[in-house]
């Protein structure tokens, strides 16, 4: 293992680290985690206690928290995996996890709830009051199966993401309860602060987003994180990582690579996507930022301050795949949006920021134009081919995860469409328009979930008449 300076300064010189500010969510009180856990390899298990202070929007008896780990059981509804990417994802064969709660602590009683186990119901023997703290301790077990996905023992080390039950996110005075989907990210969460320790074998390296202080004893590290304002907070766990650091505005950028014969290629878009974003959206909220090269089975995933991308990148793949997840910092991470019902909102936005991000850089190989273009025929193809097998296409955006036939409909739709819909919106409103409206969304929503129409607000805002434009895509209306 080597790791620069640079890298050993981050993970040693500071325990704390604050995200988006105490008041990005409206001033409201947030939810703090406070997880302890420990992982063992022979048995590929975390056993962690965590204690959740909650302070409701609305009165309820009951608390309800998402329980992501269970989807990898076995007999799971809702799979993380389709068929098509089951082989290159699960690369030993079948495997299964699951989580298991063994106590709650601080409530009446608990149970496994929810359309597919994915609900872990805290019940209390009176209502609490809106605005009012409750805290429990959970105790849990997370097995993880043999998998190259968001959680699980991968071909390269082990990814940790969605093993703790994590409160739903408020909707219309509910919980919004989410199942699993293979097609894109099912998760709709609210930000919260976070304090971690894990302790893993000596042998791994824990890689992170965020700040930590590492210590060893009998055999074992143990690493302390805090993240304060953030929506998640996510890891890897890995043997002989090196680390290439660099910086950008202040801010220490870190790319981990184990087989990577070109490091600088993905640290180099890293550092400029994320000057090229926050000149054009607003500012980087987080104290540093890491991409981590793990074993993945689509081209990468976002958590706050984290990137995972797949060890399998090619060199012209690597800065599209590090410049759409670098976006995310802006369009999930800081700003939420309702990933579930809503995905084009993030992905369509991503990816089009990404569009104009390869475009000041010739070298990646791809214009602005030549991204559009590419979505245009992408959606074309997938618009002809399914008209003409089912009769009619269902073009609109606004939609579940699970009510996508697959992820050939998720993607022309979130992302190709997504991509047509903003280049259009920009040929209304113009470039200083367009842009004024994006600032706009990220400095008003930073902390928050944005609706739809707080995104067509923002445009409107910036003087921009674009909601029927918006609608038209969104309601499947408008021709390509
Ligand atoms: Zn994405």
């Amino acid at each position: 293992m080597r790791k620069s300076a640079c890298c050993a300064a981050i993970l040693l010189s500071a325990v704390f680290a604050a995200g988006l500010s105490g008041c990005a969510n409206g001033g409201k009180e947030r939810t703090k985690y406070t997880l302890s856990a420990s992982y063992d390899c022979d048995s590929q298990t975390l056993t962690a206690e965590m204690t959740a202070d909650v302070i409701p929007s609305f009165e309820t008896d009951t608390l309800e928290f998402q329980l992501w780990a269970n989807a990898y059981r076995e007999g799971a509804k809702y799979r993380p995996v389709s068929e098509l990417f089951s082989d290159s994802a699960y690369y030993d064969g079948e495997s299964f996890g699951a989580i298991a709660v063994k106590s709650v602590e601080g409530a009446q009683s608990f149970e496994i709830a929810g359309e597919d186990e994915n609900i872990l119901a805290v019940k209390f023997a009176s209502p609490l009051a809106a605005g009012a703290h409750a805290a429990v301790t959970v105790n849990f077990e997370v097995r993880l199966a043999k998998v190259n996905h968001r959680l699980g023992v991968t071909e390269s080390g082990v990814n940790l993401s969605g093993f703790y039950p994590v409160l739903c996110a408020t909707e219309q005075g509910a919980f919004k309860e989410c199942v699993y989907s293979s097609n894109g990210d099912p998760f709709v969460s609210e930000i919260a602060d976070y304090d971690v320790t894990l302790t893993v074998p000596e042998k791994y390296e824990l890689i992170t987003g965020f700040p930590a202080q590492e210590s060893e004893t009998d055999g074992k590290r143990t690493y302390h994180v805090r993240a304060e304002g953030v929506r998640d907070i996510a890891f890897v766990l890995g043997e002989g990582y090196q680390c290439a650091a660099g910086e950008e505005g202040g801010v220490p950028v870190s790319y981990y690579y184990k087989t990577d014969s070109d490091p600088q290629l993905a640290l180099d878009a890293a550092c400029r996507s994320l000057a090229f974003y926050g000149e054009k959206f607003g500012t980087y909220e987080y104290p540093a930022y890491t991409v981590v090269e793990t074993g993945f089975v689509y081209g990468g995933m976002e958590f706050p301050a984290l990137s995972m991308i797949a060890t399998d990148l090619t060199a012209v793949e690597t800065p599209v795949v590090v410049a759409h997840e670098t976006a995310h910092q802006w369009w999930y991470s800081m700003v939420g949006s309702n990933q579930y019902d809503c995905a084009w909102q993030d992905e369509g936005l991503a990816e089009f920021s990404c569009a104009l991000f390869l475009d000041k850089y010739p070298e990646y190989g791809m214009t602005y134009r030549d991204f559009v273009t590419q979505s245009e025929r992408a959606y074309r193809a997938f618009y002809s081919v399914t008209s003409q097998l089912d009769g009619e296409a269902d073009t609109t955006m606004n939609r579940a995860l699970v009510a996508y036939s697959g992820e050939y409909e998720y993607r022309n739709i979130a992302y190709d469409k997504g991509v047509i819909l903003f280049d259009r919106v920009l040929g209304v409103t113009g470039e200083k328009k367009f842009m004024r409206a994006l600032k706009n969304y990220h400095g008003d929503f930073s902390g928050k979930i944005a609706t739809y129409d707080d995104l067509v607000g923002s445009f409107e805002g910036a003087g921009a008449n674009v909601r029927a434009l918006f609608a038209s895509f969104v309601e499947g209306k408008c021709v390509i």
